[in-house]
């Protein structure tokens, strides 16, 4: 595995590696690398000759008062861990080497922003677009994969493609979980030892929904409310939000009775540590 420290070093050894044929699957990730993120660098080994993986804590993304200065961060076991997942190449550029001037540009996401983390992190999704335009145009992948757990991210990516053609092709993994069903994540380590304790029921609220949803209730109000007290009866956490939409339209409903894809998604605030989780029921049953 080689590491690339510098933009223009990648972008040399990607033409180099396209001139010859070969694929490039490209994983971007914040770090600090746990399965979920290994996973997506395994379906990558998996569907193509090269396995790109990016690093970068994007501080566009955050707002004031969120976490940037004190997300974890551990580059000596991502480069092991990465190394293990069949990474070829894994670029770690320092802030200055992504934004070296100020951009002259505003990118603004207008469409599916109005909802979830997008209406409570102001900002968050233009930040993720920045970057990731950036590392699409550096790494020109064939296949680039995102996790599921980050639901509105995917959709959002969906829109950046087909907005600017890039000739990418998206690759979504269902959310990989603790044996507990805790979704994994970098900031799960900031949970207190009772939280992580409780954590886990996010998940058993999600099926809890699921499983009213498919024995017939149709109101997502009702769902809402059976998700937000199991929440509020089973952890010490503040609920952000629990939002029910269409998904990827992201497009209120009211009822379950629709065709294709619903999203049950939460995000609860623990003392030092936000959580979201989400769960995309197949309505076509
Ligand atoms: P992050 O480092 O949090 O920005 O995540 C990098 C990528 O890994 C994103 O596409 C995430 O959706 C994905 N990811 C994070 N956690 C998980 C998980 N538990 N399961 C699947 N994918 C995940």
């Amino acid at each position: 595995m080689k590491i690339v420290t510098s933009r223009m070093d990648l972008a040399s050894l990607m033409s180099d590696n396209k001139k010859m044929g070969k694929s490039i699957g490209f994983v971007p990730t914040m770090g600090y690398l746990h399965e979920g993120h290994l996973t997506l660098a395994k379906a990558a080994r998996e569907q193509n000759d090269l396995v790109v993986m990016s690093i970068f804590v994007n501080p566009l993304q955050f707002g004031p008062g969120e976490d940037f200065e004190t997300y974890p961060r551990d580059p000596e076991r991502d480069t092991a861990l990465a190394e293990s997942a069949g990474v070829d190449y894994l670029f770690i550029p320092a802030v200055e080497e992504m934004y070296p001037n100020p951009l002259s540009l505003d990118i603004k996401v207008t469409d599916r922003i109005d909802v979830l983390c997008g209406k409570k992190r102001q900002g968050h999704f233009d930040g993720v677009a920045a970057v990731l335009i950036k590392l699409f145009n550096l790494v020109s992948p064939d296949r680039a994969y995102f996790g599921l757990k980050d639901a509105q991210q995917v959709a959002v990516i969906h829109g950046i493609i087909a907005d600017l053609f890039f000739p990418i092709e998206i690759v979504e993994i269902p959310t990989v979980r603790e044996e507990d069903g805790l979704a994994k994540s970098s900031r799960n380590v900031r949970l207190s030892e009772k939280e992580r304790q409780e954590a886990p029921e996010l998940y058993q609220a999600l099926l809890k929904a699921r499983k009213a949803v498919l024995d017939g209730e149709k109101s997502t109000a009702k769902i809402e409310g059976i998700v937000k007290k199991h929440i509020n009866e089973s952890t010490s956490g503040k609920i952000d939000y629990v939002e029910i939409y269409a998904y990827p339209s992201l497009k209120a409903i009211e009822s379950f009775d629709v065709k294709g894809k619903a999203i049950i998604a939460i995000a609860v605030q623990f003392d030092k540590a936000r959580l979201i989780d989400n769960i995309i029921l197949n309505m076509d049953f």
